[in-house]
């Protein structure tokens, strides 16, 4: 018995939390077609950071598990009482444990990519592109002529929000760290970056608003940002603080609120995804404007999936630009 039985599937496992090396690369029973369930061969695997807080244990999974949210691939087999899919088809999904050969999983969150659209991109578009949308359409109804801040401009889901409110007819300032990424985030469309290791963000916006500030900022950096993020606000501005690149956001003193009226939310994606409809909806569009052109995606960084730590590293090293992805063997 020399080779893995072909019941078994390599995954990365999580026993404890921690750094990148908690990350296993081990065999796995292979998950089993169920009903109200498609068993889905993944072909790459989005890296987010999302996962990087269920991996430390910022956000509590129950363990050991099977790490990840997103995954590109082939329909295996499809359960019963489950319609709209059939074996073959190419999809691209968002569920639990997709770091692994095969993932079953109810096919609320699983949309069928259209021809223009390759598992690649699929695996490389679909969390952060419908996070872009969430933020922009529905958490805050970017306007066209509104001046936008996003941090991380050049990160996989600061490009899609860059191309998101360009497409929504707003004004973008972006920032990043360095020369290169403000050129990357330049090239997907932000009108103005700020290096912010080099110049004062709130200074830098004030000059390019006329001592306006912004209608909204989208932060998914945290902690280090959120305070001169508020600052950059207009009247009536709109904070969204959507991540923790940096670390979460310590309890804040709602009197940070007061001058000029800010309005905060925090949003995660999954709260605008309660339903399969809901899903469909933003899908759809996501994969329409792909397909039309008007979301565009650079060939992602891809690591084989037993690289999974190293993906990690240099996602949290801020090494990454765009979308980072795990090749499945
Ligand atoms: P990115 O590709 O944006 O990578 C993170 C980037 O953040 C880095 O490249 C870096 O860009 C910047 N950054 C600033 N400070 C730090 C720091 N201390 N450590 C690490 N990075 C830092 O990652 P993602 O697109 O995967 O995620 C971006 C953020 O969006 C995360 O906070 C994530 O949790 C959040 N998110 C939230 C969702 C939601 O539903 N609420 C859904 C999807 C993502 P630079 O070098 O230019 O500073």
């Amino acid at each position: 018995h020399t080779n893995a039985c072909p019941s078994s599937m390599k995954a990365i496992q999580v026993r404890n939390t921690g750094d990148s090396s908690v990350l296993q690369y081990v065999d796995v029973d292979k998950p089993a077609v169920s009903a109200g369930r498609l068993l889905i061969k993944n072909s790459f695997v989005g890296v987010n950071f999302i996962d990087t807080y269920h991996r430390s244990g910022l956000y509590k999974v129950e363990l050991p598990f099977i790490l990840g949210r997103e995954a590109s691939g082939i329909v295996e087999a499809v359960g019963e009482g489950v319609s709209g899919f059939a074996q073959g088809d190419r999809v691209a999904y968002l569920s639990a444990s997709t770091y692994a050969q095969y993932t079953a999983t109810p096919p609320t969150n699983v949309v069928r990519l259209p021809p223009e659209v390759t598992l690649e991109q699929g695996a490389a578009l679909l969390l952060q592109g419908l996070t872009a949308l969430m933020l922009a359409q529905q958490a805050y109804e970017v306007k066209p002529g509104d001046d936008v801040l996003v941090h991380a401009a050049a990160g996989g889901t600061g490009q899609m929000l860059v191309q998101v409110c360009k497409h929504l007819g707003a004004r973008v300032i972006g920032t990043t760290s360095s020369e290169e990424k403000a050129d990357t985030a330049r090239r997907a469309g932000a009108d103005d970056i700020i290096l912010y290791t080099k110049h004062d963000v709130v200074q830098e916006v004030r000059k390019l608003t006329n001592g306006q500030g912004v209608a909204a900022v989208f932060d998914g950096v945290g902690r280090s940002t959120f305070d001169e993020s508020l600052a950059c606000l207009k009247r009536l501005g709109f904070m969204l603080s959507f991540g923790n690149a940096s670390g979460k956001v310590d309890s804040i003193d709602i009197m940070k609120l007061v001058p000029r009226a800010i309005r905060l939310m925090r949003p995660s994606l999954f709260e605008f995804l309660t339903t399969k409809e809901e899903f469909d909806v933003l899908a759809k569009q996501l994969m329409d404007l792909m397909a039309a052109g008007k979301v565009k995606i650079d060939p992602p960084m891809i690591y084989p999936l037993e690289n999974a730590a190293k993906a990690h590293d240099v996602l949290e090293g801020r090494k990454t630009q765009g979308k980072l992805l795990l090749q499945i063997p």
